[in-house]
């Protein structure tokens, strides 16, 4: 439905209100600006979401952290075991916290349970919000204006957090790099008997790695990729035999297994945005970057997109700069690229050599993890690294002020 209302001004509107725009919209609001939030009430979502430390700090600058704190279990230790049956293997890596100083990782959380601490945040603040889906958006005078469930909005900077598929991003015509892979994701939620003490671990096997989570209690989440040939197999087992299947392949680390919640079964792709903004209009989460879940690297990379758009945004206001123009979204481009590239890289480069038979891959893969298992100053650097880039992250990322 596209009306023709005269549209209310806002300095900045977020489109979407997934994990992402709820964040983004709390934390520019808290830094003054007047925002709105444009999307529709997030739907059931099964993934849960390995916060690292840097994405704690921007949800405690938006404001949220406070209530997403109690339902989320921290990760003291982490553990990669290399499951693959290969010629050369990678010795097992267990990293602790406590050697870079933290008292954990980060904290693992089910998305529907920061889901609601986030929109608790917001209906707390009266953040002004349109719960419908944008359907149509166009440059007009120095703004961007758009329309949704009969409103119109008109701002000088649209945040696009509107998801893989993002209607902003093609909106403004910026084309995309997709690629896909040869693998589908199992997720679940389940209860074991035995504590899991902390620890995350992620078993790289043949088809992709097998990933547990701790959840609060004596509950863990699990990703678990596979190749499709596998998928109607897992589509097909009943809860029991899902449980038996994670007991043997955790080694029976946890103990008895029973499967909670409702198996979602995704297909796995990567893509990245040819250009992180143009046109009043700034790329972040999912509708910037998607590639595998392999490390945690998701969210936590889209909480980065917002504490870097934050920044820029806030040091743009200092020099009386608008927020949308092209100086501005060129230079929240400039800060955000190379960690998208890197992380996109990384990520995948991971995957395939997971994927591969080729011998020097999997040595390549069994030296480099065991020089970082080995080596001291190393290992630390490789730990760091996948919490956040330290070089050049963002102010609030780590926990400084803007
Ligand atoms: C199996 C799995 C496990 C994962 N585990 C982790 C992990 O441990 N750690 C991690 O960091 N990441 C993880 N990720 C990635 C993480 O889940 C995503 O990066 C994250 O959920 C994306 O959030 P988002 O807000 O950008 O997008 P979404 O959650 O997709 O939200 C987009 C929102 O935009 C809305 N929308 C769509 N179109 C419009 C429109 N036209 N107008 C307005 N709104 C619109 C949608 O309704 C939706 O609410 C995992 C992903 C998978 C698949």
């Amino acid at each position: 439905m596209v009306s023709d209302a005269e549209p209310v001004d806002h300095q900045i509107a977020v489109v979407g209100a997934g994990p992402a725009g709820l964040t983004a919209a709390l934390l520019l609001r808290s830094q003054g600006f007047d925002v709105t939030l444009v999307g529709p009430r997030p739907a059931g979502d099964p993934r849960t979401t390995a916060l690292l430390t840097g994405s704690v700090n921007v949800l405690a600058a938006a404001g949220a952290w406070s209530r997403a704190e109690d339902h989320a279990a921290p990760m003291r230790t982490m553990r990669i075991v290399d499951a693959t049956d290969r010629l050369v293997r990678s010795p097992e890596a267990a990293f602790q916290a406590g050697e870079i100083g933290l008292e954990a990782f980060g904290f693992n959380i089910e998305n529907d349970a920061l889901n609601r601490a986030l929109i608790e945040t917001a209906e707390a603040a009266d953040l002004p919000w349109i719960e419908a889906p944008v359907e149509s958006a166009e440059t007009a005078g120095g703004r961007i204006v758009m329309s949704a469930g009969g409103k119109r909005v008109s701002a000088l900077l649209a945040v696009a957090a509107d998801g893989a598929r993002s209607f902003m991003r093609e909106a403004v015509g910026i084309g995309t790099r997709s690629w896909t892979y040869p693998q589908q994701a199992l997720v679940t939620i389940f209860g074991h008997t035995l504590s899991h003490n902390d620890t995350s671990t992620e078993f790289h096997t043949r088809s992709g790695p097998f990933t547990v989570v701790p959840l609060q209690g004596r509950r863990s989440s699990l990703v678990w990729v596979v190749h499709p040939d596998e998928a109607p197999w897992l589509e097909r087992m009943t809860d029991g035999e899902l449980a038996r299947e994670i007991e043997i392949r955790t080694h029976r680390l946890l103990g008895r297994v029973t499967v909670e919640a409702t198996r979602g079964l995704l297909p796995l792709s990567g893509m990245v945005a040819r250009k992180l903004a143009d046109e009043r209009v700034a790329l972040v989460g999912e509708a910037a970057h998607r590639f595998p879940p392999i490390g945690a690297q998701g969210l936590n990379l889209g909480f980065r997109d917002i504490a870097g758009l934050a920044e820029v945004l806030v040091q743009a206001r200092d020099r009386g700069a608008d927020p949308g123009s092209d100086a501005t979204l060129s230079a929240y481009a400039r800060r955000r690229r190379a960690d998208v590239e890197s992380r996109t890289l990384a990520v995948d480069l991971l995957n395939r050599s997971l994927l591969s038979d080729f011998v020097p891959v999997s040595a390549a893969r069994g030296i480099g993890l065991f020089a970082a298992t080995a080596i001291g100053p190393l290992r630390r650097f490789v730990m760091r690294e996948g919490l956040a880039p330290a070089i050049g992250a963002p102010r609030l990322v780590r926990g400084l002020p803007l």
